[in-house]
């Protein structure tokens, strides 16, 4: 459990007496939980990953902060307008870290074992005077393809006091579940089926949400010009039937294998349609392409 964590527990204080010995069995709860698998987690696994380095992040929730971010090979979906497309090819012989933004960094062998990331990611921590990372994001590729790994790895992560998010393609609810004890957050990105030119599991992803309820949780939908309003309102639906009030992020694709995205009008009839069922909605492209970083 993160310094957050304890924070957003400690603001129920309010409620009275009861309710802050309520919170704080529950963080115990949480905290033993976490001690269990931490102990059970097997950190010999080793995982393809592409590379480990800091960045702001450009999308959704957690848009504006720096994380460190570690990214994972192989992805099931296979998006055409993928804006990480050298995480789905084979795996590069060593994974290129950068310990600062902009500075040459260093490599560890690939696959990569836990020890050696968690060795990568306090160097950029040792970096960090400022304190101005605010958070992990395991991020690929799709991490949840190396579901072991991530469990293990996130375990090791924790002692570092860091929110720790899970980017994901949101379609492997049994993963999921595999590592939900030790993560914070879960970012949702969906697909539509217009844009993947194939209908994707809606019983998986109904599936994934319902799960991922259980941490924090948003979602970000990709749109592009194909993107329609029927197949939208499904999507909608399928949110809302498992949390109205879960953050929804309209994203519109940034260019690329061919991919355009909708025009500025479609947004906001995009977002006025999503706000007949649900309440936290807003458009934002991925700020990172506009401010020139990875
Ligand atoms: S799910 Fe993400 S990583 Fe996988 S192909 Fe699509 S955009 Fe790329």
């Amino acid at each position: 459990m993160t310094q957050e964590d304890r924070s957003v527990a400690g603001a129920n204080t309010e409620e009275g007496p009861n309710a802050y010995g309520a919170a704080r069995e529950a963080i115990a709860a949480q905290e033993r939980e976490e001690a269990r698998i931490a102990a059970e987690a097997d950190t010999s696994l080793r995982a393809p990953l592409y590379e480990i380095f800091t960045s702001i992040q450009g999308e959704a929730l957690f848009a504006g902060f720096q994380q460190i971010f570690i990214r994972f090979c192989g992805c099931d979906l296979g998006c055409p307008w993928c804006d990480t497309p050298e995480a789905q090819h084979d795996p590069p012989a060593e994974v290129w870290c950068q310990a600062r933004p902009g500075v040459r960094g260093f490599s560890i062998a690939n696959p990569a074992g836990i020890d050696e990331v968690l060795g990568a990611v306090k160097r950029i921590l040792k970096h960090d005077e400022e304190g101005a990372i605010h958070s992990i994001a395991l991020t690929g590729g799709e991490p949840l393809m190396h579901a072991d790994y991530v469990s293990a790895l996130a375990a090791t992560l924790r002692p570092l006091d860091l929110p720790i998010m899970l980017e994901t393609n949101g379609q492997r609810p049994d993963d999921l579940q595999k590592v939900l004890g030790m993560i914070d957050w879960v970012a949702a990105d969906y697909k539509l089926d217009s844009s993947m030119g194939r209908p994707l599991d809606d019983d998986a992803r109904r599936e994934f949400l319902r799960l991922a309820q259980y941490k924090r949780a948003f979602v970000k939908i990709v749109v592009t010009d194909q993107a329609t309003e029927e197949e939208l309102e499904e999507v909608y639906a399928q949110i809302a039937s498992v949390d109205p009030a879960c953050p929804v992020f309209i994203q519109p694709v940034t260019p690329s294998g061919g991919a355009r995205p909708p025009g500025g009008l479609e947004l906001i009839r995009f977002r006025a349609l999503a706000m007949k069922r649900l309440r936290d909605v807003r458009v934002m492209p991925q700020i990172h392409k506009v401010l020139g970083l990875k």
